[in-house]
């Protein structure tokens, strides 16, 4: 076996280079200047936000997004000085980790206004807050109708800067719902308008996420917050009627053949006996399953590369470990790399992929890649 670090070889290799490859394409794909949020909540999609940021804020990167106070508050601690925007507010009691760690909480709540502007006025700083409201979502952030009352309440708060208006839309990458992107561009707009007539004056003004940044130059504003395309994932999300920029996953993930053995035909293998062997079949052990993201969903249907190859997963996926018939595959030996998802010469298994084998889309695929798999981190620098 290969000089590797000592414990499991399973493992994910995030290619940074690849990240800005994927960000200085979608920039030059969009051509004007309008300032871009990397949104790294979630982990950073799975690959890991706190390295992904680093190198996205030497890169000139304006902006993060984060779900949580606490997403925020981890780049804080790793160095990150760009402004963080919270995309899911913050919970009764964060307001002074919001102030403390320089976050950017979103509002939809004229309750919670009212929490950071008191923690603000206790703790003598001044808090920024970015409002959200619902177009048409239906999920957080105040209803386009419903505005009104909200601006009512928090005109007032004196120690808060509301420094920006957002929304988000639901269905982007639809074809089929064009309209009614458009009919939320055109609630947004209504709102911020309104707004402004109330004596706001924002200096954020940002709509789109990945699929509306490449479908919907209208929606560009000043900002835009780009999560998936950023990690190369999404052609199963981005809009398939308009041109695309070119984009590398920042993602792979390898582990290595653990164990061979050979069962004779008509033996089956693992939990609920789901694979009986046609032939005499040389099967590897891999050391990866679903704790690990490894979904049981790919049980029978997914492959891997073995020495540019592909074989097939047989039998169930258990918690930590895959089966491969690697029958076909001539000098295959303990310790030969296995990519579950990567590329070899010509052959590639993208996230996509992996996703339509279980029913979902590209990103859960890449979230769902567990902490217990290491994350090693690749840049030509
Ligand atoms: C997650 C998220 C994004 C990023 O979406 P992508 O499709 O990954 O670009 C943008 N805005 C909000 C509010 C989000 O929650």
């Amino acid at each position: 076996m290969s000089g590797h670090d000592p414990g499991r070889p399973t493992r994910a290799e995030i290619n940074l280079d690849n990240l800005c490859h994927n960000l200085e394409s979608v920039k030059s794909f969009i051509k004007k200047p309008v300032a871009i949020m990397a949104v790294v909540k979630a982990d950073g999609y799975g690959h890991g936000a706190a390295a992904c940021a680093l190198r996205l804020e030497t890169a000139g990167i304006d902006w993060f997004g984060v779900a949580l106070p606490e997403e925020g508050a981890e780049l804080r601690r790793a160095g990150i000085t760009r402004p963080i925007l919270c995309l899911g507010g913050f919970w009764e009691g964060q307001e002074k980790f919001i102030l403390e760690n320089d976050l950017t909480p979103v509002i939809f709540q004229a309750e919670k206004a009212k929490l950071l502007d008191r923690a603000a006025l206790e703790l003598k700083r001044r808090a920024r807050a970015h409002i959200k409201i619902d177009t048409g979502m239906g999920r957080v952030g105040v209803r386009y109708d419903d505005i009104e009352n909200f601006a009512g309440q928090i005109k007032r708060l004196e120690n808060i800067d509301f420094e920006g208006i957002m929304t988000h839309f639901a269905a982007a990458d639809c074809f089929e719902e064009q309209k009614f992107t458009h009919l939320q561009i055109e609630r947004f707009k209504e709102a911020f308008a309104f707004f402004e007539s109330e004596g706001f004056h924002f200096l954020y003004k940002d709509l789109a996420n990945s699929p509306a940044s490449l479908a919907y130059p209208e929606a560009h504003a000043n900002l835009i917050r780009l999560g998936g395309i950023l990690y190369g994932l999404g052609s199963d999300v981005l809009p398939v009627w308009v041109d695309k920029p070119p984009l590398k996953p920042v993602m792979a993930l390898y582990s290595e053949v653990s164990l061979l053995k050979w069962i004779r035909k008509g033996e089956t293998l693992g939990y609920s006996r789901t694979f009986r062997a046609p032939r005499d079949s040389l099967i590897a052990s891999v050391p990866i399953g679903y704790e690990d993201g490894y979904r049981r969903a790919f049980s029978n249907r997914g492959r891997v590369i073995v020495k540019g190859k592909f074989a097939p997963v047989v039998g169930r996926i258990s918690m930590d470990w895959t089966l491969v018939d690697v029958t076909d595959i001539a000098g295959v030996k303990t310790g030969d790399k296995v990519i579950l998802m990567g590329s070899e010469d010509d052959l590639r298994i993208t996230a996509e992929e992996l996703a339509e084998w279980a029913g979902t889309i590209s990103y859960e695929i890449t979230c769902g890649i567990n902490k217990r798999v290491r994350r090693v981190y690749v840049e030509s620098k």
